[in-house]
């Protein structure tokens, strides 16, 4: 089954929605921890042809790889742009994107658009389960998933199970420390050799 999305409050809008759902297509979900790959799934669902995979697979982990703390890298983008064949045309008095008809295309140019309109920069992965979401607070400073209760149930949101392993980490630091007793030395008097110039 694909995983289409947890809740509405972390879908991205417009067009970069089937970007997210692509690189969600490669997840560590928080119940289970083991690492899936539906990515043949998405094929069947969106009725992309097979020809376009294994592009469609390359385009998805570059992305992935290359979402880091800082967003992805200019070189990565403009490399794609050039691989799509991306033009740029005003139309209507807009900025448009147009490209070859490729599914990575298509993606590449809601990529544009959302670096256009600074919706990119809050299309994040989740540090805990890669989880990929978009950030709709208002400070933009969201980090984790809200992947709660709904990956099976013990399923947690990857904030809490962090914000409870720091805890544990705190009381272990905390723990009083056993008093140390000094070793109970004594002096060997069996060691010293008798005084035998002593008069006798
Ligand atoms: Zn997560």
């Amino acid at each position: 089954m694909l995983n289409t999305g947890v809740s509405g409050q972390q879908m991205a809008p417009d067009g970069l929605e089937p970007v997210r759902i692509l690189l969600n297509t490669w997840l560590i979900p928080p119940g289970t921890r083991q690492l899936e790959d539906r990515f043949n799934d998405f094929l069947h669902l969106r009725e992309v042809s097979g020809e376009h995979g294994p592009l469609l697979r390359e385009f998805r982990d570059d992305l992935r790889a290359g979402m880091g703390a800082r967003g992805w890298p200019d070189e990565r983008i403009n490399t794609w742009i050039d691989r799509c064949g991306i033009r740029v045309t005003v139309e209507g008095g807009q900025v448009a994107f147009r490209h070859t008809g490729t599914p990575v295309g298509e993606m590449m140019t809601a990529v544009l658009h959302a670096i256009q309109l600074g919706h990119w920069r809050r299309l994040k992965a989740c540090p805990g389960c890669h989880w990929v979401f978009y950030d709709h607070s208002k400070s933009g400073s969201k980090r984790w998933c809200q992947v709660a209760k709904t990956d099976g149930p013990t399923g947690r949101a990857c904030g809490t199970l962090d914000k409870s392993r720091r805890h544990r980490a705190r009381q272990m630091l905390t723990v009083p420390a056993v008093p140390v007793r000094p070793p109970d030395v004594r002096p060997d008097f069996t060691a010293l050799e008798p005084d035998t110039t002593w008069p006798q």
